[in-house]
């Protein structure tokens, strides 16, 4: 076989295949290039999913007309100069591809007016290829219309996915960036019809408003400059510091089926990032029903030369300079604000997409109990996304979360009724003791060995085969939680010593269950097998729902519930109690 140099056009045909993968894409890097020419506004305007037209009309600084066919060669580029520039990139393009991929797999025209010209340049490319120039009337700024995308290649062609996809993802990107860029008006259209757009008002919740509609937007949470504590400095301090992030998350009321809606974005630059959306999955840790994920928009901002996002042609990745991964940052910057200002459930509330109040109650926090050691302080190993635990060691000194509540009786024998200032709360007894239990042996665990209970008479628990062969593999994990258990004969274990915490509840059953917990989670990451085998104890050992409960006792959980770290939800993510404040109370009587 001969080796031959490749075409200009040929290379530019593959390497377009790692810019522009899909319609999808292009809309991407004609949007950042508009975004870059710091447009106003910016119109979108997609046909067929964009496969037959793509067009992105800006109102920026143009393209001299000198340089209309420069921009469209592979690595033209106006926005870095030299490799010193690479090290600090303060737009969202840099690496001169885009024009030059897209114009070789499409028929691209462009018309474009730069800031102080008189007049435009109408500019049409076939397949890279210049076929035609003309100097027109223009307003200022460039129109780019990309039309059939792939024609000249057709084995790219025949994977595209379907419009309903393609429409799919541009929503949604078209959605990030407006949210990037809340100053800018952004309207987009598919087949003529408006499908978003934004009011330019440079207001983030404006846009959130226009994503997630009136109702859920007023129930987010800000995150305002939240900045890196310098070391022995306060979080809030003056100095300059590397890191700040700010946004909105949702309360834990507001949850949905994937993880998308955590949205990330790095000076502002729309990035994907696992890790970080792990960390904001992991700061509403046991507040939402398990397989839910929360709504959260944050903008990290840092020095551009601590960011390398010359990692990935698509620059959707970015890389941490020197291991500044702010993991543990945006963590405890969710964290907090949910602990701070996440309103209680209020009822209707529970799962989300129905009414509910604004804001919290709003009532003095109690007295400060003694902070309980977090889940984040947690020293079991972790799984393999986990962050460093050191990062995130830091606990927030709680105040109490609810209010001092007045007990007025139970009903069904499973639901206590209480009074707090503004209303009243219906606690599900079996829910918020199960809160209890868990933080109480979740704290001492963490803080290395829970405390045990000897019991005055053995009891035998009898196993299965596989049963048996689990406790030997995960025995130490049992006794960090304050089990003995001796294997007494084949398949048999004699209990000696419980949790303390759950004493009072019968062995057997509580060993039983936590037995069963390691058989169904056998397969999950140590710390999580730690939390479902906590979780499962916990569950076992709390009053039940069918236990009528003596009004000390239901006293005594009112306030072990009020001085929980997050005593909104069951371990499971459950709701612990509903609030219906006498506000509503009145409006469902009509009376306001
Ligand atoms: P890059 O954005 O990485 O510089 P592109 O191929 O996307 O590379 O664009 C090449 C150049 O064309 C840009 O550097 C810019 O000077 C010019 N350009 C592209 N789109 C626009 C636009 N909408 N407005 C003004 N200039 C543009
Ligand atoms: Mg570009």
């Amino acid at each position: 076989m001969n080796i031959n140099i490749l075409s200009e056009q040929l290379a530019s045909q593959i390497a377009a295949g790692e810019v522009v993968e899909r319609p999808y894409s292009v809309v991407k890097e004609l949007l950042e290039n508009a975004i870059d020419a710091g447009a106003g506004a910016i119109n979108i305007d997609i046909r067929e999913g964009g496969r037959k037209s793509i067009q992105i009309a800006d109102d920026g600084c143009g393209i001299p007309a000198d340089e209309i066919e420069t921009a469209f060669l592979r690595h033209a580029t106006s926005k870095l100069q030299t490799v010193d520039d690479l090290a600090a990139i303060r737009t969202l393009g840099f690496r001169g591809e885009a024009l030059a991929a897209i114009a070789s797999v499409s028929q691209v025209t462009v018309i474009s007016r730069a800031q102080g010209d008189t007049s435009g340049t109408r500019l049409t490319l076939e397949a890279g290829v210049k076929s035609s120039r003309e100097t027109v009337g223009a307003p200022q700024g460039t129109v780019i219309a990309v039309e059939n995308l792939f024609y000249n290649t057709p084995a790219r062609l025949k994977f595209l996915k379907s419009q309903r996809t393609e429409k799919r993802l541009i929503d949604e990107l078209v959605t990030r960036y407006a949210l990037a860029y809340p100053p800018i008006r952004f309207r987009l259209t598919h087949n003529g019809r408006i499908t978003f757009q934004s009011n330019g008002s440079g207001s983030v919740l404006d846009v959130l408003v226009e994503i997630y509609g009136p109702e859920i937007a007023r129930q987010l949470l800000e995150i305002r400059d939240w900045r890196l504590a310098i070391e022995g400095e306060a979080p809030s301090s003056n100095r300059p510091s590397p890191i700040t992030i700010s946004g909105y998350i949702g309360p834990p009321s507001v949850h949905f089926a994937r993880r998308d809606q955590i949205v990330l974005f790095v000076n502002g630059r729309w990035i994907k990032d696992s890790r970080l959306t792990y960390a904001v999955i992991q700061a509403y840790h046991t507040l939402l029903p398990s397989g839910r994920y929360p709504l959260g928009i944050l903008f990290l901002a840092l020095p551009p030369e601590d960011v390398d996002v010359n990692v990935h042609p698509t620059k959707t990745e970015v890389r941490f300079r020197g291991d500044k991964a702010p993991f543990g940052l945006v963590q405890r910057a969710v964290r907090e604000t949910l602990v701070q200002d996440a309103p209680l459930h209020q009822a209707g509330t529970w799962p989300a997409g129905s009414q509910m109040d604004t804001g919290s109650p709003g009532w003095e926090a109690g007295t400060a109990p003694a902070p309980p050691q977090g889940e984040l302080g947690l020293d079991w190993p972790d799984t393999a996304v986990s962050p460093p635990p050191a990062d995130v060691e830091e606990t927030v000194v709680p105040e109490s979360q609810l209010p001092i509540m007045r007990l007025v009786g139970q009903v069904g024998g499973r639901y206590i009724i209480t009074e707090g200032p503004d209303g009243l709360f219906l606690i599900d007894q079996h829910a918020a003791h199960c809160r209890v239990l868990y933080e109480r042996l979740l704290a001492q665990a963490a803080a290395g060995q829970a405390e045990r209970q000897v019991l005055a008479e053995s009891t035998a628990v009898s196993l299965t085969a596989d049963q048996s062969a689990l406790l030997e593999q995960h025995g130490a994990q049992l006794t960090k939680l304050g089990f003995v258990l001796e294997p007494f004969g084949p398949n048999t274990v004699m209990v000696r010593a419980v949790p303390a915490v759950l004493v009072g509840c019968n062995a057997a059953t509580l060993v039983t269950a936590v037995m069963l917990a390691l058989e169904r989670g056998r397969r999950l990451p140590s710390a999580e097998l730690v939390e479902s085998l906590l979780q499962a104890g916990c569950e076992a050992a709390a009053v039940t729902p069918n236990q009528s409960l003596a009004a000390e006792e239901m006293e005594r959980l009112i306030h072990q519930l009020e001085q929980c770290r997050d005593p909104f939800t069951d371990p499971a993510g459950k709701p612990t109690f509903i609030y219906l404040s006498v506000a509503q109370l009145a409006r469902e009587f009509g009376q306001i």
